[in-house]
């Protein structure tokens, strides 16, 4: 049976630490693809994320470049509103109706699955599969989630990369290097864009 991994995110800026656990999602669940997912609006970060989610897409787009098994799903971008993962799971089911779909999220995400839309549902449309991310251990995580979500959660451990977007954009306002931290695509287009110059 197809297995398609899901991939959803704010990806202000994609970096290595998203493409790291899509790899290893990838590799160790034996998956065909990997869609990356970006949302239009994050249900946590209403008004707080500046770059338009078209540019976000295409920071992903730059990023995954020339992997095969990597693709970019532009359904919550043409979504109004905040983006709901039950809702594009439900999509990405009718979309694939007989894969089996597999939900990738860091430690910090999953962690606060209890308080998504719809969370029980959500968890009956994919296999969540949850990746060590630096700074939330998998029992910090298990804690945050309610006793009958657990089932549907795989928690994955690897050698995280302690990346986030976060640092990312304050490395640039403040003139400081982000080379190594995302791919050199990645850097050219948050250059040509004259992204993440100003204080949001
Ligand atoms: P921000 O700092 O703006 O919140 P972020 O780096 O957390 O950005 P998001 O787009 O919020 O990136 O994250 C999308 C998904 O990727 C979430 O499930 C998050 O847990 C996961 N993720 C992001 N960075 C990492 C990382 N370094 N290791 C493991 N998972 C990560
Ligand atoms: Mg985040």
């Amino acid at each position: 049976m197809e297995k398609i991994g899901v991939f959803g995110g704010t990806f202000d800026p994609i970096h290595y630490g998203h493409l790291r656990i899509a790899e290893e999602a990838r590799d160790r669940f034996a998956l065909s693809h990997v869609l990356f997912v970006p949302n239009q609006v994050s249900p946590f970060k209403v008004g707080e994320t500046a770059t338009t989610a078209a540019l976000r897409a295409e920071l992903v787009q730059v990023a995954i470049a020339g992997n095969p098994a990597f693709g970019l799903w532009a359904g919550e971008l043409e979504r109004e509103g905040p983006s709901y993962t039950v809702e594009t799971l439900r999509a990405l089911r009718i979309k694939f109706p007989v894969a089996a779909l597999y939900f990738l999220t860091g430690t910090d995400a999953v962690r606060d699955i209890g308080k998504w839309r719809a969370p029980e549902e959500c968890i009956t449309l994919a296999q969540f599969i949850a990746f060590h991310r630096p700074g939330v251990t998998e029992s910090e995580a298990r804690f945050g989630v309610p006793d009958h979500l657990e089932s549907g959660i795989t928690f994955a451990q690897m050698n995280g990369l302690d990346i986030s977007s976060t640092e990312i954009r304050e490395r640039v306002r403040a003139g400081r290097s982000i080379r190594y931290l995302v791919p050199e695509g990645v850097i050219a287009l948050i250059e040509e864009k004259k992204l993440y110059r100003v204080v949001e």
